[in-house]
């Protein structure tokens, strides 16, 4: 059985502890591989070799490491399809949107090409007489980043990219479930000139992150996942002194205003509610039907889920590929369960969807529940799975209220022809990500990632001005180089003269 461990100081190191967890092919569900889960020690080593390298690669101008960036951004390109193909086989996204979610991590490399002029200071002359003022952003030391199964290329890339350009080290503790992208971008980030340690991947789970939420070399942490993890991450690495971003779960509403152009809703509800079987943070789980609309939403959903074509991930004709494990499959089929159990109009059930040739493999067919009520647990909770729930609201007020009042707030959308509308909404709605006629809107890479609510934890957001400001301390200089201090002490406090 194929073996993946950890790569650290610049080159594969076998795990010591003698624990693994499996990854599986989800097409076909068979084990694939079995991961190494770092012992304590082990992660402790990691950050010490990160932390042997921070010095030279913080020294190194910002010119230089931005070379490494571009370098790093060609050779993913050059070997995009074995990348992507990494993401299909472990995640089990479709081929096209594994491919895609690789090009979405690289479009953070380019940004990070850009450092010199990102890190570029503020200077003020003759702030008094004969004084300067200049601000520059150091880079931090050993940072960690946590990043969750969905996109094992990508949200990595919001990290690595931005810290490691600001000139830190990175320690990554990928996802257990699909941990081969992590090892595999560390080969190409030493072969694009990034010295030895400066990125290094320790693979395991709460053995390995609890080492870097406490080790005092650690000086930042970035985590995305589920909130639970997220508040505990938050917590802990704080307690610990750190500065901490950490992004959790979400339930995304898409609201379909009565004037809403039809045919556009429902085809953004398809792509964003079972795009990726739903395995998004930023998917649509809930349409809000505004004023009536919620009859003609729903009978023209219907027949466009039932002839999604689900199907392994490496197949060109596959809309949909399957979950990640079967205990995720297993989870999501539960709620589709509950959501009957609550009295929700099962209008489309995907749960008894069976792959001839791939009996094993982890698929659901797309669900759609009808006449959801905000106080089901179907509708408070996140599934992230192609499971769409549809919910009626009289009027925007109540609409806008429903996605304000929920307990997540990472994204939402409103689909309307109305621009007083969507401006109100876009205004008022307590979420961090808004969508007006656009599904998914997540921020390109020069804006930066976040939600608000239980969805996000820290005050710095993933990627662009915000991802500099995370991964850089401001420093201040107040200087003065005239002919020598003029005579005479001063004892009072020093104003403009
Ligand atoms: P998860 O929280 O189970 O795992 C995320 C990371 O935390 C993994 O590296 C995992 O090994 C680690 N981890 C798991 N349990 C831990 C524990 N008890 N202690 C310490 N570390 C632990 O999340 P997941 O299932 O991999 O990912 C799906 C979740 O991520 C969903 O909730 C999704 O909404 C969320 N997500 C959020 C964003 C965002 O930006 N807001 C983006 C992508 C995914």
């Amino acid at each position: 059985m194929n073996e993946i461990h950890h790569f650290i100081g610049g080159k594969k190191v076998t795990g010591k502890s003698g624990r693994f967890g499996p990854v599986y092919n989800p097409s076909t569900g068979e084990q694939s591989s079995k991961v190494a889960l770092a012992s304590a020690a082990e992660t402790a080593a990691a950050i010490a070799d990160s932390e042997a390298a921070f010095r030279g690669w913080a020294a190194t101008p910002a010119i230089t490491r931005a070379r490494v960036m571009f370098k790093f951004k060609a050779l993913c390109e050059a070997n995009i399809e074995e990348l992507a193909t990494m993401v299909a086989n472990e995640h089990g996204k479709v081929l096209s949107d594994a491919r895609g979610s690789v090009i979405r991590g690289l479009e953070v490399v380019e940004f990070a090409c850009g450092i010199p002029h990102l890190l570029k200071g503020e200077f003020s002359d003759n702030v008094s007489a004969g004084i300067d003022m200049y601000s520059m952003r150091k880079p931090l030391g050993v940072c960690a980043g946590i990043t969750p199964f969905n996109f094992p290329a990508m949200v990595p890339m919001w990290m690595f990219a931005v810290s490691i350009a600001c000139g830190n080290t990175f320690v990554l503790k990928p996802s257990e479930k699909d941990p081969s992208l992590a090892i595999r971008m560390a080969e190409l980030m030493l072969e694009a000139g990034a010295p030895a340690g400066v990125l290094n991947v320790v693979n395991g789970d709460k053995e390995a992150v609890d080492v870097l939420l406490s080790d005092p070399l650690v000086k930042a942490v970035s985590f995305v996942g589920s909130t639970p993890i997220a508040r505990y991450v938050y917590a802990t690495a704080a307690a610990n002194g750190k500065r901490v971003q950490a992004m959790g779960g979400a339930k995304n509403h898409m609201i379909v205003m009565p004037d809403a152009d039809l045919d556009k809703a429902v085809d953004a509800l398809m792509g964003a509610g079972y795009g990726s079987a739903g395995e998004r943070c930023m998917a649509v789980s809930v349409a809000v039907a505004v004023g009536g609309v919620g009859d003609e939403l729903v009978e023209r959903l219907k027949p466009r889920i039932e002839s999604l074509k689900v199907g392994p991930s490496l197949s060109a004709d596959s809309d949909m590929g399957p979950l990640v494990t079967r205990e995720h499959m297993e989870k999501v089929r539960g709620y589709i369960d509950l959501g009957v159990k609550e009295g929700a109009k099962l209008a489309v059930d995907g749960r008894d969807l069976r792959l001839q040739g791939y009996e094993n493999g982890f698929f659901l067919g797309g669900s759609l529940f009808d006449e959801v009520k905000t106080d089901m647990r179907i509708y408070k909770e996140e599934i992230f799975g192609p499971v769409l729930s549809v919910v009626r609201s009289n009027s925007f007020d109540e609409a806008l209220a429903m996605a304000t009042d929920h307990e997540f707030g990472n994204g939402v959308a409103i689909f309307t022809r109305d621009g007083d509308a969507a401006r109100a909404f876009a205004d008022n709605v307590e979420v961090g990500m808004v969508g007006v006629n656009v599904p998914i809107p997540v921020p390109l890479a020069f804006h930066s990632f976040g939600g608000w609510k239980a969805s996000a934890f820290g005050d710095h957001n993933q990627h662009g001005p915000d991802g500099v400001r995370f991964y850089t301390k401001l420093k201040t200089v107040t200087s003065r180089w005239p002919t020598g201090i003029r005579a005479g002490a001063e004892f009072i406090m020093p104003t403009h003269k």
